[in-house]
């Protein structure tokens, strides 16, 4: 099966290995998709472990939020990581109680001892 996060790649050759732990993100966007994807199969641990920083502090904000189906995922700007700070904007694409949405986020990202994590995101204008 193709992989939730729209790569247009099987799966197992995209995103699982990441969430099953078989190995890490090496880039900002992978691991932006990787999130996608977790969100998509629930996979809360995922989320919870690559998140550092101000991220993992707002967390708790989420924790509630209604169920969501995510539908789809559009990334607009990947810029190559400058040292160990990244960013990925994309639009990520979900229904809610039969309804269609959208979201925009212009994602943060950095590398701590090695690893990647979602750290912040930048506020919309
Ligand atoms: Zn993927």
């Amino acid at each position: 099966m193709k992989c939730y996060c729209c790569s247009g790649l099987d799966y197992s050759q995209c995103c699982e290995p990441l969430l099953k732990g078989q190995r890490q993100a090496n880039s900002p966007i992978e691991l932006m998709r990787s999130r996608y994807s977790a969100f998509a199969t629930n996979n809360n641990n995922y989320i919870n472990q690559t998140m550092a920083k101000k991220a993992a502090i707002n967390q708790e904000s989420n924790a509630n939020s209604p169920p969501v189906h995510w539908a789809g995922l559009d990334i607009l700007q990947s810029p190559p990581p400058r040292g160990d700070h990244g960013e990925v904007v994309f639009i990520a694409h979900y229904t809610l109680n039969g309804k269609k949405y959208s979201m925009q986020e212009h994602s943060l990202f950095e590398k701590i001892s090695g690893k990647w994590f979602y750290v912040d995101y930048v506020e919309p204008h």
